[in-house]
């Protein structure tokens, strides 16, 4: 059987779905998955064993048998915990096949075959009875179904129809009890991922605001959950304006409703300010006195001696649909919807004289419809890229660039994802800068031109690079092409390129003296130590006394299914490292000419200068704008001796993980790392191959 893979072609911009074996999926699956985040995550894996020893415990003081229902297997971890705390039985579900099966040999490698049974079945097809599939209903439920958002992955449902139809009345469950918390905040930088703060342009006639379409203004953005590790996240960057207050929570041991329904708490702000986001976090107690609890809780809530880093939770951003300036002390109300698998928030005041009583008042004010983005901007934008276009420092690289290069009779074309370019080059002096998107959504800069009087002042061409006309461009040369350059297929940072293939697809239509702006890239490679991150490609080797060797061999053999490892793209800011080479410029794109025929490569080696692990080289572009003016989209500044890298906050690098660590030590005599990269121009992908 064949499956077929949408992946962005970066020389053409566009998505292609390429045949691949029916492996192909799950080893994709696997080797990003985080079953190897899960294994390392220590106290998690500590509590869950607290947890399930207690409940083994009590259920066998009543004097009853023990019998585990574990939704979720995956490695079959939970049910072996079970076995030994002296389960008399457990059914292990995993819908998930190759997980399954790994289960299966991993249970037998330790011993657990007469007490575990692994069923590959989603919960909700399973069966009870004499011939089903498990014998009787459970009496002890353990499941591991939570994401960052704690219901986004279908635990809601999923317990619903457990409770239904396979555990008995009165359960054991682990863990006893989900909690959601929330704090609400102002932050410039977080509520710059969801609203474009007006441009300020300083042109020869005066200062040109550019402002964002009223659609936009009031647009409550897009339903998906915004998770982040907000523990990267100083303290300088939001200002809490209330406590931490308990939303709502979860009763795993009781029959539970998925249906959409909403909780209201009131809350009185700490401080007055402009209430912007709610963070939002839970914990989850395994057992019922709440003694056995695992928390997601940010820094400054909990000491950051005791955090956990994890990566499989992390923390929320939600964005409340408008800016609410509130009042130190005011009585305020904050909703939390939710549906099956996502939650949103809103924000109001009380009404004047309103009490508890008044609040079945509001009830009809609930909207519980989820947020759906009316101003398109949010579907073409993801909050990076919102966060990337609020940044006046790289906005304000680009216009120096562009007042460099523009003249009044320009021809400027603009190649580039929702690119706010083009009206800067307006601004800037450019008569009627054309624009080409390789995504289409046009009400979007429509309704932005109308916005700002610009509809007949910037041209949107609606055609690829590669079928562009003389008419298009009334006949005329390009003086001035420019490009961020960003699009929305990228996943990689080389794939930006793309920018190079569309160059070189209209060049015909380059006047000679053309300006090229970015007019050059240049591809950066350092060798890197994470603080964490590399534990989600490390091996486990055993987990609270289980072996779990056989997950290991099965994420080693996904990474290398392909004959080269490929690099992975991860935004830096969230992962903490520190460099153990000098950041090096290892190729150079020249977009002042047509992308060649032949690829480009390089090889060399760096030393490793400071102590530590080499865990893996991160890899980043910068665009070199103009003379002396260059943005990058990776490292932003190594602070100082110790090697600690800020990244560019709105852009994801590439990680390449070794398969092996090294441990540098000697700095008299040091280690070089060799490498080999190639970027191959047909295909637009870079592949690489380290020698430590
Ligand atoms: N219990 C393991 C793995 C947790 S990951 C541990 O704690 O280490 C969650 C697993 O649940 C995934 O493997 C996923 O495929 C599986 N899963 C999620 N919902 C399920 C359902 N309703 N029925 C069966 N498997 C499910």
């Amino acid at each position: 059987m064949k499956t077929f893979c949408g992946r962005a072609n970066p020389t053409t911009g566009s998505m292609e779905w390429l045949e691949e074996g029916e492996d192909y999926d799950y080893h994709q699956e696997i080797a990003r998955s985080r079953y190897a985040d899960m294994l390392h995550d220590k106290d998690r894996n500590v509590k869950y064993y607290q947890g399930i020893r207690a409940a083994v415990s009590r259920v066998k003081e009543r004097g009853e048998k023990a019998i585990v229902l574990d939704i979720g297997t995956g490695t079959g971890l939970l049910s072996m915990m079970a076995a030994s705390a002296g389960a008399d039985f457990c059914y292990a579900i995993e819908v998930f096949k190759p997980m399954a099966n790994a289960a299966v040999k991993i249970v037998e490698k330790n011993g657990f075959s007469d007490k575990i049974k692994v069923i590959n079945k989603h919960s909700t097809e399973v069966t009870v009875g004499p011939d089903g599939d498990m014998q009787c209903r459970a009496n002890i439920l353990v499941t591991e179904l939570f994401d960052t958002e704690l219901i986004g992955e279908g635990a809601l449902p999923t317990y619903e129809h457990a409770h239904k139809y396979l555990v008995q009345e009165g359960c054991e469950a682990v863990p006893h009890r989900a909690t959601v918390y929330v704090q609400l905040v102002e932050s410039k930088r977080m509520w710059s991922w969801k609203k474009l703060f007006p441009v300020h342009v300083e042109a020869e006639d005066g200062e040109k605001i550019l402002v964002p379409p009223s659609e936009m203004e009031n647009c409550p953005g897009v339903p998906s959950v915004c998770d982040i590790q907000l523990n990267q996240m100083p303290s300088s960057d939001f200002t809490t304006l209330s406590d931490v207050v308990t939303m709502f929570s979860v009763d795993f041991s009781k029959p539970v409703q998925s249906a959409s329904t909403y909780y209201r708490v009131q809350l009185e702000p700490v401080k007055s300010g402009k209430a912007q986001i709610v963070l939002s976090w839970w914990d989850i107690d395994m057992d019922p006195s709440g003694m056995i609890n695992c928390t997601m809780a940010p820094y400054w809530v909990k000491p950051t001696s005791a955090l956990q880093w994890r990566d499989h939770w992390m923390q929320c951003v939600y964005f409340l649909p408008n800016e609410e300036p509130v009042l130190q002390g005011e009585k305020l109300y904050l909703t939390a919807c939710r549906d099956e698998y996502s939650v949103w928030y809103h924000l109001q005041k009380a009404r004047e004289g309103e009490d508890k009583a008044d609040e079945e008042e509001h009830k009809a004010d609930v909207h519980v419809e989820s947020p759906v983005c009316r101003c398109r901007a949010h579907l073409l934008w993801n909050r990076p890229r919102f966060g990337e276009l609020n940044d006046q420092n790289r906005t304000r690289q680009y216009i120096k660039s562009l007042r460099k290069v523009l003249k009044t009779d320009s021809v400027c074309l603009c190649i580039s994802d929702g690119s706010l370019l083009p009206v800067l080059a307006h601004y800037l002096g450019a008569k009627q800068p054309s624009r080409i998107d390789s995504y289409h959504p046009h009400e979007l800069p429509q309704a932005f031109f109308k916005a700002n009087h610009l509809e007949d002042k910037i041209k949107i061409i609606e055609a690829r690079p590669e079928l562009l006309k003389p008419s298009h461009l009334e006949d005329k040369k390009i003086s001035v092409l420019v490009g961020e350059p960003f699009f929305t297929t990228s996943l990689l940072p080389w794939h930006n390129l793309y920018f190079w293939y569309a160059r070189t697809a209209v060049s015909a239509h380059l006047a000679s003296n053309v300006t090229v702006l970015p007019q050059s890239a240049s591809l950066h490679m350092m060798i890197v130590e994470f603080q964490d991150l590399w534990r989600i490609r490390s091996p486990c080797g055993i987990c609270e006394g289980f072996d779990v060797q056989t997950m290991d061999d099965m994420i080693k053999d996904s990474l290398n299914f392909r004959e080269s490892k490929e690099a992975e793209p991860h935004p830096l800011w969230e992962y903490p490292c520190k460099s153990l080479s000098d950041p090096r410029e290892v190729l150079t794109f020249d977009f002042t000419k047509a992308v060649p025929q032949h690829c480009l490569s390089t090889e060399g080696s760096v030393n490793l200068l400071r102590k530590g692990r080499s865990h893996g080289a991160v890899l980043w572009m910068e665009y070199h704008l103009a003379a002396d003016i260059s943005v990058s989209t990776g490292l932003m500044q190594m602070s100082n001796e110790k090697g600690n890298c800020e990244w560019n906050p709105h852009c994801k690098q590439a990680v390449y993980f070794f398969s092996s660590v090294i441990e540098s030590e000697i700095l008299s005599d040091p280690t070089a790392v060799t490498y080999a990269i190639n970027f191959d121009t047909k295909t637009g992908e870079i592949a690489m191959d380290f020698k430590l």
